[in-house]
């Protein structure tokens, strides 16, 4: 039998490898999850939930708990700093595509721990720091602590730096993009200042680019350092500060919440699976998180393979397993790390006249409801879904 009675093994307690356990559990198969830190990361991350994503989540009440600690934007928009000019996004047109015709703005840590709640006690293994995995002909193995795991499938969700990618031999193709951003969150009310701002804003402004993304009690503020600044020099609150004002000046010294500085890069395995062990999200793919997408496209690597699993559980041919990579490795190249890319070359433009040029055909699209829509099923994740459904 191709599905033992050893439990399916999860390497990660991420979004990713959570949602791959959960659904595991919901649908009768035992899954484990081995994480290397002693609890969720609280780590500033993703902030964006897409519509498809809310719609999995609907029907275990996963997704109301979310909205209830999160924030609901229906629009979102490109602008122009500082005549506040700007394409706005409405999703209401999705209306007839999905149950949640908005973003929603929310911490990522909140869906794992949403997640990590309706797991059966003892899934979670914390402080279980993975080092080695190994396949045989009936099952896997990975190695804790000198300590032999048996399992019968093994996934690993275990992030960008995936030790179970490596051991599947796979190649993370792809570059290092060469800008460094920093992200911050502030109570500073830029809604007062700024005319007619979203939920979520990608802004130009002389020389550079910045975004502003709302949740319920502050705004999550992305800048990049100025030309000669090193990221240590960037990351430093006066820097920060004096990015802020040159901004608004009316900003002054805003409060720093948090802050953070990371690099982005635009990768995908060259396979996701080797006989038993598989890969998901981060550890599968890696893309710019404008337009935020990385979460949620992990996410739907992770039903799309629990659904596998139980149809191969429910006596189906292993070799189905096979259209895990056919339908998800091609949404990760052509639509996840292709579309973060085409936004962040579009946000890099510098030069005025191709920035207004860009953004009156954006406003075009914005005032066309059919255009709208099609942008919109395209940026919101659900057109690559359901192409990935047809494969
Ligand atoms: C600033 C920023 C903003 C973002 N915004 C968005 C957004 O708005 N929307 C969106 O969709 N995406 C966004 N993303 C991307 C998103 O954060 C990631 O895609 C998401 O966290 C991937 O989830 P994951 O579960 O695959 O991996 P991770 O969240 O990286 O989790 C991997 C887990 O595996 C554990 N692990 C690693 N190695 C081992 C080991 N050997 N043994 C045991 N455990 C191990 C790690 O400790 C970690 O907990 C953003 C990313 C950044 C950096």
């Amino acid at each position: 039998m191709y599905l033992t009675q050893d439990p399916i093994l999860i390497v990660g307690a991420g979004p990713v490898g959570l949602t791959l356990a959960w659904r595991l559990t919901q649908l009768g198969l035992n899954a484990q999850v081995f994480e290397a830190e002693n609890k969720i990361t609280d780590q500033l991350r993703a902030s964006t939930f897409h519509p498809p994503t809310l719609d999995y989540f609907d029907k275990s009440g996963i997704t109301a708990e979310l909205i209830a600690a999160g924030k609901i934007t229906p629009t979102w928009q490109i602008r122009m700093h500082t005549s506040g000019e700007r394409a706005e996004f409405d999703l209401s047109v999705l209306n007839e595509d999905t149950a949640h015709p908005y973003r929603l703005q929310c911490r990522q840590e909140l869906l794992a721990r949403a997640l990590a709640a309706r797991l059966p006690k003892d899934t979670i293994h914390f402080s279980s720091s993975i080092t080695a995995v190994s396949q045989d002909k009936d099952g896997v193995s990975i190695i804790l602590n000198d300590k032999v795991v048996r399992g019968s499938i093994l996934i690993g969700c275990d992030g960008a730096r995936s030790i179970v990618r490596k051991a599947i031999g796979a190649v993370f193709e792809g570059e290092t993009y060469p800008e460094n951003t920093i992200l911050v969150t502030t109570h500073f009310p830029f809604e007062d200042h700024l005319d007619g701002l979203s939920g979520v804003n990608y802004i130009w402004k002389p020389g550079g680019t910045y975004s502003l993304l709302r949740l319920p009690d502050l705004w999550r503020i992305s800048l990049h350092p100025t030309e000669g600044q090193t990221p240590e020099k960037a990351l430093e609150d006066s820097a920060i500060r004096a990015q802020t004002r040159e901004v608004l000046p009316q900003a002054e010294d805003i409060d720093i919440v948090e802050k953070r500085i990371y690099r982005v890069h635009r990768r995908v395995a060259t396979h996701y699976r080797k006989n038993r062990i598989f890969i998901a999200g981060d550890a599968a793919h890696l893309n710019s998180p404008k337009g935020g997408m990385g979460m949620n496209g992990g996410i739907h690597d992770a039903w799309c393979l629990a659904d596998l699993l139980m149809e191969v559980a429910n006596g189906g041919d292993p070799e189905r397993l096979d259209k895990y990579e056919t339908r998800r490795r091609p949404i990760a190249c052509d639509d996840i790390v292709a579309q973060a890319d085409k936004n962040r070359a579009r946000m890099s433009i510098k030069n005025e006249a191709k920035r207004y040029e860009y953004l009156k055909s954006l406003q075009d699209i914005a005032a066309d409801p059919i255009k709208a829509r099609n942008f919109l099923l395209r940026s919101s994740m659900i057109e690559g879904l359901r192409r990935s459904e047809m494969l």
